[in-house]
């Protein structure tokens, strides 16, 4: 009989409370395939949709979420070169990473600083891709221009907030609560407002300079879109990139004519298809890493067995950072 390991089962798709912790065997690496002792795994608000079955993509099920982790390689599948035993990497993928074990391709290991831990580790890819694909690649954000970083306290928008500062945009941060304000501004925020301020569009506008907001990062969506709109400057980019609210959002073209608007959606998996892309936010990304302008914020920690937890906390917006889930702590 093959090992055993623990993980995270789904089997109805559901709230995080379908989320079952069983034994289950180990899996082996195919060919091209590592296996990876599994240290941390960086829990997105995509993988609490995926689990509701309500991601870009369909969820099949029986699986195991956790699309980002970090570990060590355990195991090579066959014709494996160039990675060894005991090396430490994080792994970008669609599931499996919730549990003591997982399996990736070996083509898409993402190397690790020495200087991060492991949960840094699986902090840092979705987070700082987004952040870094959305602000240069489709926002053509510019030195010295305001950008608008919605949820500025989660995983995305403390990754947006550094990464704007780190190249020398400004921001404005709007998050919930004053506790996840002080987090945007410990990060570098220029003006932080509160997302339910009754003023919120005046002050927006008003931070710009009056003139409005040239560069908007939308996460929020739903009916809170419409005012994200309002916020844009003439000629403004408002980088589509996730929809917690989880309702649709009217778009009508008046208000993009009006002020000359660009509306972009944002989606990391189908960007990264694109080897140029990928590479063009690894080489972005590396010199910040390497002289320290951006660390990954790792947020509130969860042994395995408390994953229905993380997932639940993401969705009450108890959480600030990126959620980590250990599976390896007891
Ligand atoms: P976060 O850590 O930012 O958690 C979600 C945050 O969204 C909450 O903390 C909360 O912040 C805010 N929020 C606003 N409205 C709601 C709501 N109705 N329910 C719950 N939360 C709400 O998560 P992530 O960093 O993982 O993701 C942030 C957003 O970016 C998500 O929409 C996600 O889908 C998207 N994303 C998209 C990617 C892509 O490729 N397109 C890649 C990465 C992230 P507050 O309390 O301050 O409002």
């Amino acid at each position: 009989m093959s090992e055993q390991m623990k993980a995270i089962v789904v089997e109805r798709l559901g709230p995080p409370d379908v989320m079952e912790l069983r034994e289950v065997p180990r899996p082996e690496p195919k060919a091209g395939e590592v296996r990876l002792k599994v240290e941390a795994v960086g829990v997105n608000f995509a993988d609490v949709l995926a689990v509701a079955g309500e991601y870009l993509t369909r969820t099949r099920v029986p699986y195991t979420p956790g699309m980002e982790l970090a570990g060590t390689v355990e195991a090579l599948g066959e014709g494996v070169s160039g990675v060894q035993l005991g090396q430490r990497v994080a792994a970008l993928g669609g599931s499996g990473g919730l549990a003591e074990y997982a399996t990736v391709p070996a083509a898409g290991l993402i190397p690790v600083p020495e200087s991060f831990s492991a949960a840094q580790a699986a902090a840092f890819p979705v987070s700082y891709m987004t952040a870094y694909l959305a602000l240069k690649t489709l926002g053509r954000g510019q030195e010295g221009e305001w950008v608008l970083v919605q949820a500025a306290a989660g995983a995305l928008g403390t990754a947006s907030t550094q990464l704007a500062k780190a190249l020398g945009m400004r921001v404005i941060a709007l998050a919930s609560t004053e506790e996840k304000l002080d987090i945007a501004r410990s990060l570098g925020a220029d003006v932080t407002i509160l997302q339910d301020d009754p003023e919120r569009v005046k002050k927006v506008r008003a931070a710009a300079g009056g003139q409005g907001v040239p560069l908007i990062l939308e996460v929020v969506g739903g009916s809170r879109f419409p005012e994200s709109l309002e916020m844009a400057a003439n000629r403004g980019r408002i980088v589509f990139i996730g929809n917690a609210s989880r309702e649709d959002a009217q778009l009508h073209p008046a208000a993009l004519m009006k002020r000359n608007l660009t509306v972009t959606g944002l989606w990391l998996t189908s960007l990264l298809t694109d080897p140029a892309t990928a590479q063009e936010a690894a080489a972005g990304l590396a010199p910040l890493i390497a002289s320290g302008r951006v660390t990954p914020q790792v947020g509130p920690t969860y042994p395995l067995s408390r994953s229905a937890q993380a997932f639940q906390d993401i969705l009450d917006r108890k959480t600030t950072g990126k959620v980590i889930v250990e599976p390896q702590r007891s």
